[in-house]
């Protein structure tokens, strides 16, 4: 049981500003429009009138608001490197980093800044009655740091000089990647005793990372996971560049992956309420209402930072607030895990989207065509999303351990970088009868981005490396063997060759897709089979390895292509039991998510579906959702929420089924 001050662990509903901000002076008032959005928590910078803020806790506190000081600990005005120059991250030539937002100064959380830092965190904690204190940032920014401290520490660690910037392949540059994650998880394990000493009940989290490599600012969501009260990452800071490479599900992937690497922390998305890169255009509502529902429906907690759209937001809130047991403590109770691999994304390379905390226009030379993790785990993501199979999502370390029996598939989407530990579990899971989809160049490098001579699971797909990439393909095509299961719905013989593809020698693994020979040209005929298969299965123990040696995941995300969508999700349907819900009248940018909550099956269903264009604008509704869900076949009652209605059902001894009248935006139904 957790004790009633744990409010934590509660549902939150974080704001930060008010629509209200300087309107209204008496500190009661303030709070009662905070709580009448909504909303029962907040981020607040610390006012600078200690008897106003003492007196506006205490009203806080009387209807149980809790308050939280947000404490900048990741970039300042350039007259604090005047200061203090020696605070500051330092690139490799000695210059400083001062060009974040433009124009701020990064301290370093190994320099004396780091004594100044907790003094401030302790006149807070001893000062205040604060329920807690978020830290934004801290982090490290790409080139840095080779400050004197930085320097020093290093050299007590791993007696070495710190390498230079992007030295990949060598030992101490991994050393080096590691130093920086410790240094900011050593930061924040100390801000935590030294707020906790004076003020034991007050929480601390920070900015963490989301769905992006978190070596450029070194964030490691496990290692920070350890010593801090909530995970929290931004989900919903949308869009800086062309809206449509934006993926529409950004917050609810970012909660997926948050709730793995927490652990069992409650986990937070922060959503701003501006377009960005504008800090003063609203989204659309819309837009607002969205990244609300993928929160919730992916088991996070909504943080908001106010714009003039409020109304949305405050209908979200308040709706969540009125259902709020369909929204404590609940898990997920999808059966398929799909792969976020940090590894991958560090080592191997993967595109940096544009966020807050990477200064403009930095080339990030790691992100090349060939070499591009977050494309293929994209593609599969959006592939499952429209084939309607709720899943998780799951991270290196949970594959270097038991992987969890509620699990029937687990998908790597080209986990090029992989451990030895990560293959012996991943192996053992294929042997109790799991099945195990994996794409492209999965397993071929080590954890440090080390080419191996042969996939480390060469055994398990079946198949050999042949020592060379295929590719990239322009206007080939595959061929596919029928009949197969994982053909199914496919009706050509032959469909667009993905971009890239790995050449396999098959050992005892069966070639269901092979590449035709390159065209040299547009307008020829088929060109001859060649000897490397597009996709090949292996059974394993139990269980089944099914390696599509062709990169259908990134080109789906490329090309959008009906049958590589059906080759990504039959590979998964294969397995009986990986997909607990079938739909009639649903279109593909209608999410599925499953929770449960003891006896109780949560179904999310957030509504994507827009007029072809972001920002969305108008949502089209989904109507008569015919529902069936598997593995259920008794209820007492079945009823969706934000329609307020119970819903008829017909169960047998295998399912229940029900239709939905309407989905606007968003709807929840609870089977109990
Ligand atoms: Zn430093």
């Amino acid at each position: 049981m957790d004790s009633p001050n744990e409010w934590w662990k509660k549902p939150i509903r974080f704001i930060s500003g008010s629509p209200e901000e300087g309107k209204i002076k008496d500190p009661a008032e303030i709070i009662k429009v905070k709580r009448s959005l909504g909303f029962n928590a907040e981020h607040i910078s610390l006012p600078e009138d200690a008897d106003f803020f003492k007196k506006y806790l205490e009203e806080a506190h009387k209807v149980n608001f809790r308050v939280l000081v947000y404490f900048n600990v990741h970039a300042y005005q350039p007259e604090f490197s005047r200061e203090h120059p020696d605070w500051i991250q330092r690139r490799q030539d000695g210059s400083m980093v001062d060009d974040l937002y433009g124009f701020r100064v990064g301290p370093c959380v190994n320099s004396p800044y780091r004594e100044w830092a907790f003094n401030q965190i302790k006149k807070i904690g001893e000062n205040f009655e604060v329920d807690g204190i978020f830290l934004d940032g801290p982090c490290y920014y790409p080139r840095a740091c080779y400050c004197k401290y930085c320097r020093e520490k290093f050299k007590e660690r791993f007696n070495a000089d710190l390498p230079s910037w992007e030295s990949w392949g060598e030992t101490l540059w991994a050393k080096f990647l590691e130093f920086r994650y410790d240094s900011i998880a050593e930061f924040l394990s100390d801000c935590k005793k030294k707020l906790q000493e004076v003020n034991p009940n007050a929480i601390i989290y920070m900015n963490s990372s989301g769905l992006w490599a978190s070596w450029p600012n070194a964030r490691d969501n496990r290692r920070l996971s350890k010593c801090q009260h909530l995970l929290g990452a931004e989900g919903g800071f949308i869009f800086y560049t062309r809206p449509s490479e934006v993926p529409y599900w950004k917050a609810g992937a970012t909660a997926k992956l948050l709730e793995t690497q927490g652990d069992g922390l409650p986990t937070v998305i922060f959503i701003a309420g501006d377009h960005k890169p504008w800090d003063k255009y609203p989204l659309t509502e819309s837009e607002v209402r969205l990244l609300i529902a993928d929160t919730v429906a992916n088991g996070a907690n909504p943080w908001y930072s106010v714009q003039k759209n409020i109304g949305a937001a405050a209908e979200m809130m308040k709706f969540i607030e009125e259902h709020e047991y369909y929204y404590e403590k609940t898990t997920s109770a999808a059966k398929v895990g799909l792969v976020w691999s940090s590894k991958t994304a560090d080592f191997y390379g993967s595109e940096i989207p544009e966020i807050d905390f990477l200064p403009p226009g930095l080339k990030i030379s790691r992100a090349e065509m060939l070499r591009n993790f977050s494309d293929a785990f994209y593609g599969f993501y959006e592939a499952l999303l429209r084939s309607h199979i709720p899943f998780d999502i799951l991270d290196d370390v949970s594959i270097e351990g038991v992987i969890p029996e509620k699990y029937e598939v687990i998908v790597l989407p080209n986990v090029a970088c992989m451990s030895d530990k990560g293959v012996k579990y991943v192996a053992g899971f294929a042997e109790r009868g799991g099945h195990v989809v994996a794409t492209f160049e999965t397993s071929l490098y080590n954890e440090y981005g080390i080419r191996r001579n042969d996939f480390a699971l060469s055994e398990h797909f079946g198949s050999k490396f042949a020592g060379k990439i295929l590719g990239p393909y322009q206007w080939d095509y595959i061929y596919l063997r029928k009949p197969h299961p994982l053909l199914e719905g496919i009706t050509l013989d032959d469909i667009p060759a993905p971009t890239l593809g790995i050449a396999l020698h098959t050992v005892n693994a069966e070639s269901i897709a092979i590449f035709r020979e390159k065209a040299p040209g547009r307008y020829l005929s088929l060109q001859p089979l060649s000897k490397h298969p597009a996709i090949t299965v292996n059974k394993y123990g139990e269980g089944l390895f099914i390696h599509m040696a062709g990169a259908f995941d990134s080109s789906y995300w490329t090309h959008k292509l009906r049958e590589h969508r059906l080759l990504l999700s039959n590979s998964v349907r294969l397995k009986r039991d990986a997909c607990p819900i079938s739909l009639e009248n649903a279109p593909q940018t209608l999410e599925i998510t499953f929770r449960k909550k003891g006896d109780c099956l949560i179904i999310h269903f957030v509504n994507f579906t827009g007029e072809m264009s972001r920002p969305f604008e108008n949502i089209l509704p989904a109507t008569n959702v015919k529902v069936e869900v598997y593995g259920v076949n008794s209820a007492k009652e079945v009823r969706a929420l934000w329609s307020n209605e119970k819903l008829k059902f017909t169960v047998n001894e295998k399912s229940i089924s029900f239709t939905v009248p309407k989905i606007s935006f968003y709807e929840v139904v609870s089977i109990e």
